[in-house]
């Protein structure tokens, strides 16, 4: 037996994924500045670099939207909490995450002094929505076109302004307008989940190869064939979320 099977026999097991949905708030910087047409802001002029204000996460299946800031935590204390919590994660979902939400945490967990997360797989919601040639990739409006909520109005800049104040009132509606971002976009996972080809086989944590790649279900009909350059696969259908899949020669089933 190999060492990579007798540890798979051994590693402790989750029967689901857990699936966190993540979107942080940043907080502008400041700077000095002489004018304000086409400049270019020198290192030596900025008083405060952006950071992050806060975080809201939500585990798939679970109610409870977890919001942290540095206004209610500090700094260090937010971070703490956001490094556990992607930690625990198998899979992390977000809206442009793969080139913001999650580069600024790397670059904020790893200077605050914390070991690299455990890994977990990234499914960044735009890459999906980009297949889909929208004429706007805006969160706010795919959610709006799929009828599955909107993104609260923040008022703007002034709402940063206050939460750089550290006004209280000004970090109600951000925890308000963070919490909903991440609601509405695990929402739109579920609607694009069949188009999502970076979601991971479920069957990974039920340890059933044959179910449905996409959404975990059992209720698959064969089809026909799906034909590929030189060879043609069994085709199924998943009469629970409407995914084509295909079985490999191995028996492993494929998003086709
Ligand atoms: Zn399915």
């Amino acid at each position: 037996v190999s060492l990579s099977d007798r540890l798979l026999a051994l590693a402790p097991r989750h029967k689901e994924p857990r699936v966190l949905t993540i979107d942080i708030e940043t907080l502008p910087g400041t700077a000095l500045y002489f004018s304000r047409w086409n400049v270019n802001i020198g290192m030596a002029n900025v008083l405060e670099s952006p950071r992050i204000g806060c975080f809201a996460a939500k585990w798939y299946g679970k109610r409870t939207i977890h919001f942290h800031s540095e206004h209610r935590d500090g700094q260090k204390a937010m971070l703490e909490r956001l490094w556990h919590l992607l930690n625990e994660a198998d899979v992390v979902v977000t809206y442009n995450g793969d080139s913001f939400d999650i580069p600024w945490i790397r670059g904020e967990l790893a200077v605050a002094g914390h070991d690299p997360w455990s890994p977990f797989l990234s499914v960044d919601l735009i890459k999906t929505v980009r297949r889909f040639k929208f004429d706007s990739k805006r969160l706010d409006d795919v959610v709006q076109r799929y009828g599955i909520g909107r993104k609260m109005d923040t008022g703007g800049i002034e709402l940063w302004k206050g939460a750089l104040a550290g006004d209280s009132k000004a970090w109600a509606k951000m925890r308000r307008y963070n919490c909903m971002d991440v609601e509405i976009t695990e929402r739109l996972l579920d609607e694009v989940r069949p188009y999502a080809t970076s979601l991971p086989h479920l069957g990974q944590w039920t340890r059933d190869r044959e179910c449905c790649p996409s959404c975990g279900g059992n209720d698959l009909t064969l089809v026909g064939l799906v034909y590929g350059k030189t060879t043609a696969y069994p085709k199924l259908h998943c009469e629970d979320c409407g995914a084509w899949v295909k079985v490999l020669r191995n028996g492993d089933t494929r998003l086709a």
